[in-house]
């Protein structure tokens, strides 16, 4: 059976690095069993989606390389749940129900009140035929309940948190549809499950009892509607949280945008999410291919996963390191060609520095002062200077001999004169760059003052 994983976010704000992890290890679930993962737009909130959400969705998907290989909108796909509907009803799976909003919470604060869990008290499925038609007669629109059945336990094996168990006499039967005909989440998302053979459903586990109530909604889709359609299996993975261990207001809003703002590479993001909160280490692996042959749902633990900013600057470093010139030329300064990027990768967080970085080859450059001994010893290095392939190296034999100098006496004030910085990338691939012409006035200067 093919594995068939899908990645449903609501159009109602752009992604956040939440929802980035759990499209990402869709896909990885998907991509290491030579799967199908699905982008479906959970657009059924009319007032709440827009358009352009559903595009930044396609659009940091694609930035993150995470294609879909295909896509799917509720909003155009609601005759499908009227359908479900109506089977549940015929079923008597799904019943009116007419409290009001006030009603309901009323009966809440009664309950807690008295020490009882909030559970819904079926106060409409207990009404008779009169009172049901007294309530029409009023002009009382009914919201619409699945109702769960108290004698058919709940039970699955999900894919990190093991055996999982719900008594639903402990739950509330959950309201599916609105007084205005709209769709709340839950009965959509299962009918779009079977209808598309979902075979892998990896969500977070703020989504756990969801799925207890939606395990009976699939039994009674597939008695009732969907006899070739199986019910998909469950994994539910911990939530991201900051640093400090607390689901964080700023990870909610920070998503491909401020990545893209910060210079960090997709790369980077893909790197420590595949494996943040697993028990695999968090490597700058940047072969996709490795993160989804070590991909593996049984490596992840319950505790909530921490995000670290600093972390992701780290393996934005070494990824960057790893980045050939073809992969950057695009975004480097003019005329920074393959040995210049090779010169200044070593020393970047950020591809974005190289500008920095390639201003010292072409100048101009701040020198600051130097001592009246060291004026004298690059006066010897505008001699000194000749050019070859190695001009570095050559110039630096050439003075050490004539001055005795070595180490740090030797190659600081060089490194000043030519490039007006105390540290730098290599100078042995950086003078080449520089070229003679720029090398020798530079000496010049520096030994001027
Ligand atoms: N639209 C739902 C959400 O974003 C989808 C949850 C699911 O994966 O079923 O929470």
């Amino acid at each position: 059976m093919t594995t068939i994983t899908r990645f449903a976010p609501s159009p109602t704000g752009r992604l956040h690095v939440g929802n980035i992890r759990t499209a990402l290890h869709n896909w990885m679930l998907a991509r290491k069993a030579g799967g199908r993962f699905m982008l479906r737009i959970d657009d059924t909130d009319a007032e709440r989606s827009r358009e352009e959400y559903v595009d930044a969705i396609r659009e940091d998907l694609a930035w993150l390389g995470l294609s879909p290989d295909g896509e799917e909108r509720q909003s155009e796909r609601l005759e499908k749940y009227d359908a479900a509907f109506e089977a549940l009803k015929a079923a008597g799976r799904v019943y009116p129900a007419y409290e009001t909003a006030q009603e309901l919470e009323l009966k809440r604060k009664i309950q807690l009140g008295r020490g009882l869990p909030p559970i819904y008290d079926r106060g409409s499925l207990k009404l008779t035929d009169d009172e049901r038609s007294a309530k029409e007669a009023d002009g009382v629109l009914p919201h619409w309940r699945f109702k769960l059945e108290h004698d058919e336990p709940i039970r699955w094996e999900d894919g990190v948190r093991g055996t999982q168990k719900f008594d639903p006499a402990q739950l509330s039967d959950p309201v599916i549809r609105r007084a205005d005909g709209s769709w709340l989440y839950m009965l959509p998302s299962a009918v779009d499950d079977l209808d598309m053979g979902v075979t892998s459903v990896l969500r977070g586990e703020d989504h756990v009892s969801n799925t207890a109530v939606q395990i009976q909604m699939f039994t009674a889709l597939i008695a009732a509607q969907y006899a070739a359609a199986k019910m998909p299996s469950f994994a539910h993975e911990a939530l991201l949280v900051g640093k400090e261990g607390k689901l964080s207001k700023r990870l909610g809003s920070l998503g491909c945008d401020a990545f893209r703002e910060r210079d960090i590479e997709p790369e980077a993001v893909i790197a420590l999410l595949a494996r943040l909160g697993t028990s695999q280490p968090v490597e700058p692996i940047a072969e996709r291919a490795r993160l989804v042959e070590t991909f593996d749902l049984s490596t992840f633990g319950r505790a909530p996963a921490k995000f670290d900013e600093t972390e992701l600057d780290r393996l934005n470093a070494a990824i960057v390191h790893q980045m050939d010139f073809a992969e950057v030329q695009g975004r480097l300064p003019g005329g920074m060609d393959e040995a210049g990027w090779h010169a200044v990768r070593p020393n970047l967080t950020h591809v974005g520095e190289a500008a920095d970085w390639w201003r010292l080859v072409t100048g101009p450059i701040d020198q600051p002062d130097f001592s009246d001994e060291d004026r004298a010893f690059l006066a010897q290095g505008v001699n000194a200077l000749t050019w070859s392939e190695t001009p570095w190296q050559d110039l630096t034999a050439t003075l050490k001999q004539a001055t005795g100098r070595k180490g740090k006496e030797l190659f600081l004030p060089l490194r000043r004169a030519l490039t007006g910085m105390d540290h730098g990338p290599d100078m042995k691939e950086l003078l080449p760059l520089i070229g003679e012409e720029r090398s020798r006035a530079r000496l010049r200067d520096a030994a001027t003052g």
